[in-house]
């Protein structure tokens, strides 16, 4: 846990946050600045500050944030017109919270390829 680090305060539930899903290794919660009608972001608990940090050990969580990433989106409806998971590693790909994130896009048409 990073006191300096947004995500990791959401956590600690010291930063409110619109929380979708939580268990000890992951939680969903809503994107503050929503680029669709609906924008969630899948964090690990455990703070990792980007996708260039992750270790095999961490396999297990890193494969829950997908299935979490699958749940919120089929529980908010959007199985069947379909959804968008991203995250973003760096500076050039647009990375601004470092600790990592699936975005997790739905609810109109996403272009493709992203800007
Ligand atoms: P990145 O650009 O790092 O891939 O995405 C960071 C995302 O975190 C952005 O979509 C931004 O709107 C969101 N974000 C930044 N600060 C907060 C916050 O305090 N609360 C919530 N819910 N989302 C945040
Ligand atoms: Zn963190």
């Amino acid at each position: 846990m990073q006191n300096r680090c947004v995500f990791c305060r959401i956590v600690q539930g010291i930063e409110p946050a619109r929380i979708l899903y939580r268990d000890e290794e992951v939680i969903a919660f809503r994107d503050i600045n929503p680029q669709a009608p609906f924008h969630a972001l899948v964090i690990p608990t455990q703070h990792i500050a980007s996708l260039n940090d992750i270790e095999v050990a961490q396999d297990r969580v890193l494969g829950k944030l997908f299935l979490v990433a699958k749940q919120i989106a089929h529980g908010a409806g959007y199985t069947e017109s379909g959804y968008r998971v991203a995250m973003n590693c760096g500076r050039d790909a647009g990375q601004t919270v470092f600790h990592i994130h699936l975005h997790v896009l739905a609810g109109r048409f996403l272009t493709w390829p992203p800007g």
